[in-house]
């Protein structure tokens, strides 16, 4: 008998998978750890769908567009400046194209670069190729280290804008000191650009080196149906479809996704929501709890937890975490770094959901740190 595991690659038996948040199956709990949307997708993606399944479900006994055709035409269309269906790929989630993305640029002499923090699913796309990174650190301003990136001889740079965890975004005039320095493929990832006040599309007619990443997983309230999409020069993309998988994106993803992006006035509707939401919240954290919270841009809020005797750090905000879990409030700790261990992330939710939150969080400021059970 083999060893199977000896049979694979080295550095696949080495590999550490990407930690996704938790997804409860009980009923009953606040989530608020994976920035999903709190609100439903547009009424026209559910029509959309029992449109493709029909009366008998004989649409799906054919392929799918192999790429995605009306909906690549649809997101050229929905972002304009100048656009076409030859600047979009469709991935099934944006995972799908930041994998394609590393599969066609990067590999042990052609170094993935990204900043820390940002995505963490960036250095497992970079494992799983056997490919080597270049890290470059933020300092607790998390202001974007421009030269260090543009000195970087990374062939591809991965930027999170607005940021995760941390929801800061970045400038256009600073992805533009970025692009006119850098020479390799700058990816900017825009997972939650539409909660944001500037995005980077208007750059992409002036810089071919520019890809942007979107996703319909936040703000498209589509986290389900796995649709993401990268805008970039046409050979750009023409290097990504000979990647591809030749059916990425099913059927049934293809039509929700088109209902989706056809619908901008709904989308508008629920962005606003959320973002009012997210604006008290990060008012209500800083200025009525005096705990330090970065300004966000995203669906979500980057905040350090303070006892009631003015103590932050690691332990005080794993011991929130703790708490908030016990009262079935789900949120993110990231206690692998030192700029992100002392906070939570919380993803925007419902006004209601942020009351549950905020009352569990006023009880854990109220229980005694350290908890009984660690003194
Ligand atoms: C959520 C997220 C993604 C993943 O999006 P999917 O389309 O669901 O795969 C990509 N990048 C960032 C920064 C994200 O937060």
């Amino acid at each position: 008998m083999s060893d199977v595991v000896s049979l694979a690659l080295p550095h696949i038996a080495q590999l550490h998978a990407y930690t996704p948040g938790l997804q409860p199956t009980a009923p009953g709990w606040v989530k608020l750890n994976t920035n999903e949307c709190p609100y439903p997708p547009s009424p026209r993606v559910v029509e959309a769908l029992a449109r493709e399944i029909g009366a008998d479900g004989a649409s799906l006994r054919l392929y799918p567009n192999p790429k995605s055709s009306p909906l690549r035409a649809a997101v050229a269309r929905y972002h304009g400046h100048g656009l076409t269906e030859a600047n979009v790929c469709v991935g099934n989630g944006s995972d799908d194209i930041l994998n394609l993305l590393v599969r066609a640029f990067c590999t042990q002499d052609a170094a993935a670069g990204f900043t820390l923090p940002s995505y963490s699913l960036y250095p497992v796309l970079v494992g799983i190729q056997d490919g080597r990174s270049t890290v470059i650190e933020f300092d607790r301003s998390m202001r974007l280290p421009v030269a260090q990136i543009a000195a970087s001889t990374a062939r591809a740079f991965f930027l999170t804008s607005p940021n995760a965890p941390t929801g800061v975004a970045f400038s256009n005039a600073e992805l533009e000191q970025v692009l006119t320095s850098y020479r390799g493929l700058f990816v900017v990832d825009e997972a939650y650009a539409p909660f944001a006040t500037e995005n980077a599309v208007p750059l992409l007619a002036r810089y071919p080196h520019l890809v942007i990443v979107r996703t319909l997983s936040k703000a498209h309230a589509l986290a389900g149906i796995r649709v993401g999409y990268a805008l970039a020069d046409a050979a750009v993309i023409d290097l990504l479809d000979r990647v591809r998988d030749s059916y990425n994106v099913n059927r049934l993803s293809q039509a929700a996704a088109l209902a989706a992006i056809e619908d901008p006035v709904y989308y508008d509707g629920i962005i606003a929501r959320v973002k009012a939401t997210r604006d008290r919240a990060v008012a209500d954290f800083a200025q009525r709890r005096g705990w330090f919270t970065y300004p966000s841009q995203s669906n979500f809020i980057f905040t350090e937890p303070k006892t009631a005797r003015g103590e932050s750090g690691p332990a005080v905000s794993k011991s929130a975490y703790d708490f908030l879990y016990a009262h079935h409030v789900l949120v993110r700790h990231f206690p692998s770094h030192a700029l992100t261990a002392p906070f939570l992330r919380l993803s925007v939710g419902t006004d209601a959901e942020m009351a549950v939150l905020s009352e569990t969080l006023d009880a854990w400021t109220k229980a005694p740190f350290p908890p009984a059970g660690s003194r």
